[in-house]
């Protein structure tokens, strides 16, 4: 099913969803369905699997030069959602991302999405590889999101990049897109930003999942925003709790979020790695009791592979 049906069923109950990381390359399976088995039972209609593009490494070799190698640390989006569906009999929701991909590897990879009855996809653009100082596309690539979601909802027309296809079969992907309440950093400034948002929505997009945020007020808000401006599709709050003191810096470098003062002050002062590790938890917790009394459509948890995490907070709010 698609994930906008789930949102329209629920009848304005708030659903979960969790999304997972592929494993380095060389482990197994188990390790998503260890992050997964717990969490179940709060029955999430879909789970979103990351997409990771290959990335360069710098490998010291004999006589001490180095080389400059590419590698993909984690492959298998494709195939972690497929056994997730075979598993648990729940949607997955793979990330299809622009990063590495020319159209016509992504029109391969929607075609094998469609063979495998996978109906959903979040696009998006990637980040700049890692020793890259800005996103590079790849020749015959897409350069932004707004251009994958139009291949993809020109797939769903039954248009595909080869014009002597004719009566293509039509695919039928729900597409989600990533929103920023906090602006995406690369952008000039909010307004800009949500404008290219408005136009992955006009262009086909069913939804929108933010990226994470520690103060509900930037959420509220820019939904606020979103719909000042025409963008009505459902917008799906993401949420990741900060579980050590020196995520205070890394999450912000990373994600180009705020962490508010409050919650900056007790995880300093919370004396063990335990107790900082609930203080984030609550302010997490608190977070999805106040999004789900506003009525969200779903809470989106990052889980990062911390399942006991995840399952703590699902458990006070569903
Ligand atoms: P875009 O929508 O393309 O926007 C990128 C920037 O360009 C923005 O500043 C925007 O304002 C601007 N812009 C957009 N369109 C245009 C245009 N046509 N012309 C000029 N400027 C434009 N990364 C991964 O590698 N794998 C994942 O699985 C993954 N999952 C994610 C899931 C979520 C919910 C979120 C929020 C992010 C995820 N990311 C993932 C990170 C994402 O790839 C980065 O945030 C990336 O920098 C931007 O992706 P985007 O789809 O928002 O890009």
């Amino acid at each position: 099913m698609k994930v906008t049906d789930y949102f329209d069923k629920s009848a304005g109950t708030t659903l979960i969803s969790f999304e997972v990381l592929p494993p380095p390359k060389g482990g197994g399976m188990q390790a998503i369905f260890d992050v997964l088995d717990p969490l179940m039972e709060f029955k999430p209609p879909f789970i979103d699997v990351t997409y990771h593009r290959e990335e360069f490494v710098y490998v010291q070799r004999p006589g001490g030069y180095f080389e400059k190698i590419s590698i993909r640390k984690r492959p298998g989006t494709v195939g972690i959602c497929a056994a997730i569906v075979h598993r648990y009999g729940v949607d997955a929701v793979p990330h299809l991302i622009c990063g590495g991909f020319t159209k016509e590897d992504t029109e391969n990879a929607l075609i094998d999405l469609n063979f495998l009855n996978i109906n959903n996809v979040l696009a998006i653009r990637g980040d700049a590889r890692k020793f890259d100082n800005k996103f590079e596309p790849e020749p015959q690539g897409h350069a932004y999101a707004l251009d994958l979601v139009r291949q993809i909802a020109d797939m769903n027309q039954g248009k595909y990049l080869d014009e002597n296809i004719e009566n293509g079969q039509c695919t039928d992907f729900c597409i989600g897109v990533a929103g920023y309440p906090e602006k995406h950093f690369e952008a000039p400034n909010l307004q800009a930003d949500m404008q290219w948002t408005k136009a992955k929505v006009e262009a086909g997009a069913n939804y929108i999942v933010t990226q994470m945020f520690f103060d509900n007020q930037k959420y509220f808000q820019y939904v606020q925003q979103c719909r000042n401006m025409g963008i009505d599709v459902p917008i799906v709050p993401g949420l990741k709790p900060l579980t050590r003191e020196g995520q205070l810096n890394t999450i912000p470098r990373h994600f180009h979020v705020d962490v508010p003062a409050e919650l900056v002050n007790a995880m300093r002062q919370a004396k063990t790695p335990e107790a900082k590790r609930q203080v984030g938890i609550e302010w997490c917790i608190t977070q999805s009791k106040e999004l789900k009394a506003a009525g969200v459509p779903c809470l989106h948890y990052y889980t990062m592979g911390d399942a006991a995490t995840t399952r703590q907070i699902a458990e006070a709010v569903f």
